[in-house]
């Protein structure tokens, strides 16, 4: 019998949702049994060869980069899921969405305290990711049908929400596995 496929992203996030992916130790051997990896920093395929079915993202969308790969996964994931706080709500990315995007370029090239004196080359190719007005979370872009929270969500909670997911069984939600803060 063919294993269920799961593909993963990284966007506007830290990795830090990834490494809790890897959290779960061990029982990464008994995931590998489980399940098939396609498109993933994990084991680093850059493309989709098949339809998968699951498709887990880590952070939200700062730019047109992130909207593309987004709506790639939406494409060729059955079920999308929005994986930590990044994802879910923009997260620490979203700090800059109150400060007008000018502002914001104008610190990260020209006046920053890490900026060389006397800058004045804000970078501007055809190849960069057009910078989006404010950082978006990945439901205000496509459909995601779930939601796993956490800045990085448990390993405990990432393993439990897997095993449902690709077993189409319910999650038994213990308050301990969705606590954080
Ligand atoms: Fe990093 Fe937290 Fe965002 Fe995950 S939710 S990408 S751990 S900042």
């Amino acid at each position: 019998m063919s294993k269920p496929v799961i593909a993963t992203a990284s966007l506007a996030g830290c990795f830090g949702c990834h490494m809790s992916i890897l959290d779960i130790d061990e029982r990464i051997l008994d995931l590998i049994e489980l399940v098939e990896f396609n498109k993933s920093p994990i084991d680093d395929i850059k493309t989709f060869t098949k339809m998968c079915d699951v498709g887990i993202i880590e952070g939200g969308c700062c730019n047109s980069e992130n909207v593309h790969v987004l709506k790639d996964f939406r494409k060729n994931c059955k079920i999308l899921v929005s994986l930590g706080e990044c994802a879910m709500m923009g997260g620490l990315p979203a700090l800059r969405n109150g400060i007008p995007i000018k502002e914001c370029i104008e610190e990260a090239y020209l006046h920053g305290p890490t900026i060389e004196k006397g800058n004045t080359i804000v970078p501007n190719d055809d190849e960069l990711p057009m910078i989006l007005d404010r950082v978006y979370p990945c439901h205000e872009i496509v459909k995601i049908d779930a939601f796993i929270p956490g800045c990085p969500p448990r390993a405990d909670l990432i393993w439990d929400a897997l095993l449902s997911l690709v077993k189409g069984t319910p999650m038994n939600l213990e308050y301990e596995t969705v606590k954080y803060d």
